[in-house]
């Protein structure tokens, strides 16, 4: 990567993506929280700075990484008439499409391309470098990007400005409706008497698997790990993504608000900072069991 890249957002994944980009090239970090931004200068021997303009005006293209397209606004606003010809932004944020074009035209009006490039991994295929990516835009902007984005092995583009995030949507909304399935039926089956360890066995050597019953119940119900790395609160975001896209493109759906409906009860138990498998909690609460 020749270009001095800037990178926005150090939260839960932003973090170790921006690690691998401060490897590949020289690299200027922003964060809300600037100690935050400072500590990862620290280790990674990037710049931290201060005020968002400072960023803009020395990078030609930057990533952001923030909870939605509204604090992607935010951002991008703050740094005003800092923004110059021919830079491109490169936003790896869970978006939504319509934010998205938004977004795109406020930039383009001043000169700077923008491509949506959601990721899906999570944060352990953000440190393996093995990040799925999602791009969205004019094929040109879509190719430059392809050379900024060290942290993904498969990198996909998908539509116009919007596609990509439009997808992340839809993948994430399965990710929730597979984890609210499976602990409801995993709870039914712990009390019919079979083992969660022994119903995720047979499943997975079945036709019902999915990434929610190969690795997540595993990995964290069955040890009763709960570990926080993507919060139940920006998942339930997603989900309110993808039923704008159903509701946009006018394809009626019974189970998507349903999934929607149980996040939200869920969080309203669960506290504020509670990952996005800690969903299955009530249901065990409702059903007097563990999946063990
Ligand atoms: P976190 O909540 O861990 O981090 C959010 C980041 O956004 C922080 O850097 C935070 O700064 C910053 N931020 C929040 N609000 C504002 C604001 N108003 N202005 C400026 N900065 C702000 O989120 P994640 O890193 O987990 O997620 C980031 C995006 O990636 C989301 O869209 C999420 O859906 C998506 N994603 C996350 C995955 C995961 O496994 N975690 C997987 C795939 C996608 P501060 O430090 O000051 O709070």
């Amino acid at each position: 990567m020749e270009e001095q890249v800037g990178f926005i957002g150090l939260g839960a994944i932003g973090w170790p993506m921006a690690a691998h980009v401060a490897r590949a090239c020289e690299t200027v970090v922003w964060n809300r929280t600037s100690s935050r931004a400072q500590e990862f200068a620290n280790q990674h021997g990037a710049n931290a700075v201060e005020r968002v303009e400072d960023l803009v005006a020395e990078c030609e293209v930057v990533i952001t990484c923030l909870p939605t397209s509204r604090e992607v606004r935010e951002v991008i606003e703050a740094a005003g008439d800092t923004w110059h010809e021919g830079q491109l932004v490169i936003d790896a944020t869970s978006g939504d499409p319509a934010g998205s074009r938004d977004n795109a035209k406020w930039l383009a009006e001043r000169g700077v391309g923008f491509v949506d490039a959601p990721v899906s991994g999570g944060t352990s295929g953000a440190e393996a470098g093995t990040l799925t990516v999602m791009l969205g835009g004019d094929p040109e902007l879509v190719e430059r990007a392809r050379g900024y984005l060290p942290y993904a092995r498969k990198i996909e583009h998908v539509g116009p400005v919007g596609a990509g995030h439009g997808l992340k949507a839809i993948n994430n909304a399965l990710l929730a409706l597979n984890i609210v399935a499976a602990g409801e039926g995993l709870a039914a089956l712990v009390k019919l008497g079979v083992s969660g360890q022994r119903a995720v066995d047979v499943i997975n050597a079945s036709s019902g698997r999915s990434n929610v019953t190969e690795n997540l119940i595993p990995e964290r119900v069955l040890t009763r790990a709960w570990p926080r790395t993507f919060s139940a609160a920006l998942l339930d975001k997603d989900i309110g993504v993808a039923l704008e896209v159903l509701k946009d493109t006018s394809v009626a759906s019974e189970i998507y608000p349903a999934v929607k409906r149980h996040f939200e009860a869920a969080r309203k138990v669960l506290d504020a900072e509670a990952d996005h498998v800690e969903v299955i909690k009530p249901i065990e609460e409702q059903a007097g069991v563990e999946i063990e």
